[in-house]
């Protein structure tokens, strides 16, 4: 089969918590002190039950009604496809699949917590969030969520991509949000930095500064944000669960999984429900982060407590980090150019449950014109990392005779991101 759908019935009732599976998982602390932090010390930033979420011991969070259908409205139950074409030009006997998260509105796997935040704020009765974003994939999702919800974004986008990426801010106006570029005169963090360089190109760090103290000051906002913590990783298992019964459908189950790594919200979402039950001793898969090489901290980083931005006003987080002021090359894979990953899939690395590769930008952007010439589908950046670890498992699996089965997330389409393939593969 080509393409295995659900019905509508079947988009999960619940989130999977992994963190009711890791015991052992660190809190965060505070940076002076060191001591735990807990959900009192989270509520002035983020919305309460998003806090909540994130402090949870629960195994499964009820997905409330309205929110399933509005998972309804941005496409889901996502497709699950047979990457036939692709295995063919590979000569592999191994077969791929691959999850459809590109077919949502925006075009990636982030509305599916971006809905979740907004629906919490506006019930919570909230006026507005406030985010960051650099090339804008986060900020388009939270702009189409809040404008569903009935209240408005606050989006402090880093200057150069403000200046550089009109589409995406585009995309994010049409929505209705409110587009600032940062650093900006709005904030006190943004002032000092225009003072020193009126034309500052900005950073994610100084933009994630700026939508925190304008959160704290306001009593009708709170701060949103797209990966790393536990409760974005949680709305993402929705992802991972529709596989799991897709698989089923077909009566076939996958022996290697793989997801690319920014943060870790999509690879989370689309591994922890077969994590649970390598966790719980019931089955055995081989799971594979990929980063890129120009940011590769679960591969190359250290696991420790470290700062989650780049300013260092955040609590201390234990991570994989290359260090909170380490700053990447200006890869076009912007979604991946983060300094730490997610604790939770931290502590699956340094436990040995799940094992990470680096590529360039160069193999990347091959494997997603290959990708393109076979599929049809043309990845984002980001996405063509999980594309090529596919592929050379899939030669893997040639070179050894196997017939192993290999799944990945699709996590975005590239349509928004065409300068990228235009620089690297040199095309014109
Ligand atoms: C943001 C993004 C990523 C990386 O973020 P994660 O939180 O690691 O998932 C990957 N792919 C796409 C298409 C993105 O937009």
């Amino acid at each position: 089969m080509i393409r295995i759908d659900l019905p509508q019935e079947d988009i999960p009732r619940y989130w999977y918590n992994i963190v009711s599976d890791l015991p052992d998982l660190p809190p965060p602390i505070h940076p002076v002190t060191k001591e735990p932090l807990g959900p009192k010390d989270f509520y002035p930033i983020f919305t309460r039950e998003c806090v909540n979420q994130d402090f949870s011991k629960e195994k499964y969070i009820e997905i409330p009604d309205e929110l399933r259908e509005f998972y309804i409205r941005i496409g889901r139950p996502t497709p699950l496809y047979r990457a036939r074409r692709l295995e063919n030009y590979l000569r592999t006997p191994a077969k791929i699949y691959y999850k459809r998260e590109d077919v949502t509105p925006t075009g990636s796997h982030k509305l599916n917590t971006a809905i979740v935040q907004a629906f919490c704020a506006a019930r919570e009765g909230l006026e507005f969030l406030t985010t960051e974003t650099g090339a804008g994939q986060w900020g388009s999702a939270l702009s189409y969520a809040t404008a569903m919800m009935g209240i408005r974004a606050l989006v402090f986008m880093v200057r150069i991509s403000y200046i550089q990426k009109p589409y995406r801010k585009l995309v994010m106006k049409l929505y209705g949000a409110d587009i600032v570029p940062s650093p900006s005169d709005k904030t006190e963090v943004g002032r000092k930095y225009l003072e020193r360089d009126p034309n500052h190109p900005g950073s994610l760090g100084i933009a994630i500064s700026e939508a925190i103290e304008t959160a704290i000051n306001n009593e009708k906002a709170k701060y949103s944000l797209g990966s790393v913590l536990n409760h974005v990783l949680l709305h993402q298992t929705i992802i991972g669960q529709e596989v799991k019964k897709q698989f089923e459908l077909i009566d076939e189950k996958p022996d290697i999984l793989i997801g690319c790594v920014g943060g870790g919200s999509n690879f989370a979402g689309f591994t922890f429900p077969f994590i649970e039950e390598i966790l719980n001793g019931r089955e055995e898969y081989d799971v594979i982060a990929v980063e890129p090489k120009a940011a590769p901290s679960l591969t190359n980083g250290e696991y420790r407590y470290d700062f989650g931005d780049s300013a260092g006003i955040t609590p201390l987080i234990k991570m994989f980090t290359l260090g909170h002021d380490f700053v990447p090359p200006p890869i076009h894979a912007g979604g991946l150019r983060y300094h730490g990953a997610a604790p939770t899939v931290s502590l699956l690395k340094s436990k040995g449950v799940i094992r990470s590769v680096t590529y360039t930008q160069e193999e990347t952007f091959e494997a997603g014109r290959i990708f393109a010439m076979t599929e049809g589908i043309i990845p984002a950046p980001e996405t063509t990392h999980a594309v090529r670890a596919a592929i050379d498992e899939a030669l893997k699996a040639k070179e050894n005779g196997e017939e192993k089965v290999i799944a990945f997330n699709f996590s975005g389409h590239g349509l928004l991101d065409l300068k990228g393939y235009e620089d690297v593969l040199k095309i014109s």
